[in-house]
């Protein structure tokens, strides 16, 4: 509900920092760099994580794969990152185990796979129980009945994790708020402000802005400028300069979502393809995602196509690996795509290059990161804010995130988490229909889901109370602008339940026109623009019919 009072005061001051994005990356440097005592402004032109960050596949991994590619360096960062990240959001990023079936004729036969994820272990530091366990092919069965037998040798099963992106960047761009960083979604970074320094000569001093509800443009002046816009870093480059050298190499990568018991799978499966790649079968609630695609794009970058062949690329891999399942097109229930900003290797194919993070500063002082995961996010964020304090001439302050809870995560660790939802549906007896329930307003909220849950309290509509709970919440505490923003991020509802969407709509954006003092003619919009998405996540179809 401050976003008037942030865009008011980023307009009246002038800031240590500008982060332009508002994806894992871009809110993950606003905390570090917030909570070492720089004064930090963040804009992002849609809304928070509406870019990759909430496209991903929802796993915070080490990257079993990148140890085929030997990336062990990375392996060890981000593996190591996974067990500190769960420690900040325990209820945001959950310990899950992974099956890894093992095929005749794939890559890797059961004694490699034994040694790979025995080194996976150590360089991620995983220990005890969480140790990777191999399976016989009667043990791999057992753990999952749908996989394919004819081909079967054998299996592992290691330890991740399992995330929310979107919720993952709401819980940081919060917490980066409660450390007095102004964020703003909508806002776009239209042109780089400079001035010639005595010293060092032109540098860039700040931002020509946009805010994209009003169209009202403004300056934000600052002392340094960080290019975090994902797919769109070198659009953001090329305000500054002409983007030379290493430049980004986008590939989208498509998920299909179908109701679980059309594909049952007791835990996550990740699983060999007959092209070499892998494949992620994972469980949530009620639905069953799968993914992903790997291919190059040089589409539109705000809503990436699905097209028929990423779509029967992922149901040919999943029925060869499942095929009692025999899953249709008619069967998927929702999609979605990202892209990766990658950085371009000359000669390698879009799955063999590296996901690694890079830093390129201009010469006039513009700080672009680029690459990386959502695992990473805070060794980035380390390392760019490093770097920020460089240019500001000062000397760095120690980062400290490791040591920062994110909002809503106060749990000691998933034990209390657990704890907390039993205590919840105590408190709240008669609100939630089942565990799961409570479960899924925990691990979106954390602690924060009593908040929620005593708005549900005494709401007439039974049947979405829960719902319009959600929605008045998010309005009030989370920068909710459009219907868009609760029923795709705040709540992923249009990819994991797009019944209740459907069902419910109507209820929800009337509260959200009442907290957000939306006209009649703007709640037509944002009726319409669900609506579309609503379609869009099946628009593959419709492909069918006009071929
Ligand atoms: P983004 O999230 O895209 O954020 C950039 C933001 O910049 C956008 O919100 C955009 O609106 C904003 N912006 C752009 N231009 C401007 C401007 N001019 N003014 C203002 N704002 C602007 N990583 C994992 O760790 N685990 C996974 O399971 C995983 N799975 C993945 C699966 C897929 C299919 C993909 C594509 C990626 C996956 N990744 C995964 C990688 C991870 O999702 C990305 O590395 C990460 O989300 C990138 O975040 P970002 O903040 O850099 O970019």
């Amino acid at each position: 509900m401050n976003r008037k009072e942030n865009l008011r005061y980023v307009k009246e001051h002038s800031f240590d920092l500008l982060v332009i994005g508002g994806g894992i990356t871009g809110v993950g440097i606003a905390l570090d760099a917030a909570t070492r005592g720089l004064s930090v402004a963040l804009i992002d032109m849609q809304d928070f994580a509406a870019g990759t960050s909430s496209r991903s596949t929802k796993l915070i991994h080490g990257g079993l794969r990148y140890l085929k590619q030997l990336e062990f360096g990375l392996v060890n960062e981000v593996g190591r990152e996974r067990a500190i990240v769960h420690r900040l959001a325990p209820h945001l990023v959950h310990p899950d185990k992974m099956l890894l079936p093992l095929v005749k004729g794939g890559k890797y036969g059961y004694w490699l796979t034994n040694i790979g994820l025995s080194v996976y272990d150590l360089l991620a530091g995983v220990n005890g129980k969480d140790r990777r366990k191999m399976l016989s092919k009667e043990e791999t069965i057992k753990a999952e009945p749908l996989l394919r037998t004819d081909i079967l040798e054998g299996g592992g099963i290691y330890a991740e994790y399992r995330t929310d992106d979107a919720r993952l960047v709401i819980g940081i761009a919060r917490t980066a708020a409660s450390k007095g960083a102004k964020l703003l979604n909508y806002v776009r970074a239209d042109e780089l402000l400079s001035a010639t320094d005595s010293e060092k000569g032109e540098r860039i001093t700040g931002v020509r802005a946009r805010d994209l509800e009003s169209g009202e443009q403004f300056e934000i002046h600052v002392s340094c400028v960080v290019n975090a816009a994902g797919p769109w870093v070198d659009d953001v480059r090329s305000l500054d300069a002409p983007v030379k050298g290493k430049r980004l190499f986008l590939t989208k990568g498509v998920h299909l979502v179908v109701d679980h018991e059309r594909l049952p799978v007791r835990q996550t499966v990740y699983f060999d393809n007959d092209d070499g790649r892998m494949i992620f079968a994972i469980p949530r609630g009620t639905a069953t995602y799968i993914g992903t695609t790997d291919t190059p794009y040089d589409g539109d970058k705000t809503e990436p196509e699905i097209t028929r062949e990423d779509v029967d690329y992922i149901l040919r891999a999943t029925n060869n690996m499942f095929p009692s399942v025999n899953l249709e097109m008619n069967d998927i229930r929702s999609s979605w795509a990202g892209l990766r900003p990658l950085i371009n290797e000359e000669g390698k194919s879009a799955s063999q290059i590296s996901r690694r993070d890079e830093i390129f500063i201009s010469e006039r002082g513009l700080i672009s990161i680029a690459g990386g995961k959502l695992t990473g996010y805070r060794k980035m964020a380390e390392r760019t804010v490093d770097r920020v304090f460089k240019q500001l001439g000062r000397q760095a302050v120690a980062c400290t995130t490791d040591a920062v809870q994110v909002i809503g995560g106060e749990f000691a660790d998933y034990q209390e988490v657990e704890q907390f939802i039993d205590e919840l549906m105590r408190e709240y007896q008669g609100l939630f229909g089942s565990r799961s329930d409570a479960e899924y307003l925990v691990h979106t909220y954390g602690r924060k889901a009593k908040k929620v849950a005593a708005r549900a309290v005494g709401c007439e509509n039974s049947d979405c109370s829960l719902f319009m709970a959600e929605a008045a919440y998010t309005a009030e505490h989370e920068m909710v602008l459009s219907a868009l923003d609760f029923f795709e991020r705040r709540t992923g509802r249009v990819n994991f339940d797009v019944v209740s969407v459907q069902k419910h709509r109507m209820l929800l954006l009337n509260v959200l026109k009442d907290k957000l003092g939306w006209s009649e003619a703007r709640h037509a919009e944002e009726s319409r623009r669900v609506e579309e998405a609503l379609e869009r996540v099946t628009l593959f179809r419709k492909s069918e019919v006009d071929c």
